[in-house]
């Protein structure tokens, strides 16, 4: 393993305890292929074993005060700041992102235990005016229980830190089921979490090569009251099904298919700049990429022309190297997805106006593409890309655009370039999605409710209603007041 990652752990913890096993997998670095470590291979009785700690662990957790739950959220979070540079490498390492975008997560991923920490506090009941005069009534706010989390790749450490800080904060207990692609993040900041004095099942994280059976165990236990997902749509389904036995409360955050509608009269350079951003950030693999984008008739040779320039000034190269823009995919199925879009887009008429090939610098990685003359009927406007492809389809009118961008079963985020402040505003409204950036390719933050409509999912994480999906409202009634 890299020098700068030996002092992170590669066992899971339960309960406090640190637990290893004879079966593990093993974790490697996409870059190379070198092998980086081996992590345990739990199964659904280790899930249990996760569970029973989160459920013992849970009344002292939930009875403290939010005060006291928030100082301990404040350590960790002193403690991954402490660790940046040596979090960053180890995401570089497992994930493949250039180091300044893993520093960048770091930092991000350490806004929400920041926030939550605060927001915490603010749990509020309220008090209701009464029906009647022998009787009074307020609601409270209560943890909803043991949550549990299954996290993915392209994200390592604040898909994590923003479930487990909402929930810890709201003073729920958690398991959580890290990518098998990443979890060495996980367990890095399950030490630190540690150090920080998380006390023993709290937190629990657990690693697995099976993530059926261990999501399986943990969704059909009835003690887990709650499931967070981040994933993709088809995963989300099977966990919702399997959640529906025991009707736990759900977030999900699944896929997106993000329209990018640049119009006439947007700012060019605002648009190019949005659009490398939000296309390109983790060599294209979010769900909030611009995944289809549409130009208005009137600017679409200049924007090409634009476009064309940025994307080649990217660099591809290992996240490791200083210069890296774009470092490789997260796996062989990643490449292989680009490729079959690409094949399927320019047999139906594409154009590549610059890329379309896998890059030199080794197997995962891909050369940053532009595509024209997408059509909305082809599968690269239909499925998410997870690539450094900009698909760019050709639009005339603000209807057609509205049209195109809606026309998936997707909802989770989009975009819209334009001077016009009342078409911006109007097509905002229009747009069916969780998320609009409005002249702008980045909006995600730690104040700002995050989530989907449509099949891209329920419920949001981060702001105010983040920490909602963690707490019950109780409504108490006190009667016999005129006696
Ligand atoms: P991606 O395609 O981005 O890897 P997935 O939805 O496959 O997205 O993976 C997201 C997370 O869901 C990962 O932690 C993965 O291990 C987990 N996962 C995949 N399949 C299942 C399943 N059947 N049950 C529970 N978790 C799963």
């Amino acid at each position: 393993m890299n020098a700068q990652t030996t002092t992170f752990p590669t066992a899971c913890l339960i309960g406090g305890e640190w637990v290893t096993k004879d079966k593990t997998f093993p974790v490697f670095d996409p870059a190379t292929g070198n092998k980086l470590a081996d992590v345990p291979d739990l199964d659904a009785t280790d899930a249990r074993r996760a569970i029973d700690a989160a459920h013992a662990a849970f009344p002292a957790w939930a009875a403290q005060p939010a005060k006291e739950r928030s100082k301990v959220l404040k350590r960790w979070l002193a403690l991954i700041t402490a660790e940046t540079e040596a979090l960053a490498q180890l995401m570089t390492a497992e994930q493949g992102k250039p180091l300044a975008e893993a520093r960048s997560e770091v930092a991000y991923g350490g806004t929400f235990i920041e926030w939550f920490a605060e927001e915490g506090k603010r749990a509020y009941g309220h008090t209701i005016p009464t029906t009647n005069t022998a009787t009074r009534y307020i609601t409270i706010k209560q943890p909803v229980g043991v949550c549990a989390a299954i996290t993915p790749w392209n994200f390592p450490i604040a898909m994590i830190t923003r479930k487990v800080s909402s929930a810890l904060a709201a003073g729920c207990t958690i398991v959580v089921k890290p990518s098998e692609e990443t979890p060495l993040c996980a367990l890095a900041l399950a030490k630190l979490a540690v150090d920080a004095g998380v006390p023993p099942g709290v937190l629990n994280i657990i690693t697995t090569n099976d993530a059926a059976s261990v999501g399986e165990a943990l969704t059909s236990d009835s003690r887990v009251r709650k499931l967070t997902f981040t994933g993709s749509t088809d995963v989300g389904k099977i966990l919702y099904r399997q959640c529906a036995g025991t009707i736990k409360k759900l977030t999900l955050e699944l896929g997106g298919n993000a329209p990018m509608i640049i119009f006439d009269d947007a700012d060019l350079k605002e648009a190019v700049e949005g659009t490398m951003a939000s296309k390109f950030r983790n060599a294209g693999q979010t769900c909030v990429c611009a995944n289809r984008i549409l130009v208005q008739s009137g600017i679409y040779d200049e924007f090409v022309a634009a476009l064309k320039v940025a994307v080649e000034k990217l660099t591809v190269g290992p996240g490791r190297q200083p210069d890296a823009t774009v470092g490789p995919l997260i796996n062989a199925d990643g490449i292989e997805k680009v490729k079959s879009l690409i094949a399927d887009a320019t047999s139906k008429g594409a154009k590549i106006v610059t890329g379309g090939t896998p890059a030199p610098q080794g197997p995962l990685f891909f050369t940053p593409t532009i595509i024209t003359g997408v059509e909305p009927a082809m599968a690269i406007a239909k499925d998410e890309i997870f690539g450094p492809v900009a698909s760019i389809i050709r639009f005339e009118t603000e209807a057609d655009a509205i049209r195109i961008a809606n026309d998936t079963p997707y909802g989770l985020a989009s975009y819209l370039f334009s001077q016009n402040l009342a078409r911006a505003w109007r097509v905002a409204e229009a747009l069916e999605t969780g998320l609009v950036g409005m002249n702008s390719g980045l909006f995600s933050n730690e104040v700002g409710p995050f989530g989907g409509v449509k099949q891209s999912g329920l419920g949001r994480e981060g702001a105010q209603e983040g920490l909602e999906e963690y707490l019950e409202t109780k409504f108490l009634c006190l009667g016999g007041m005129n006696s």
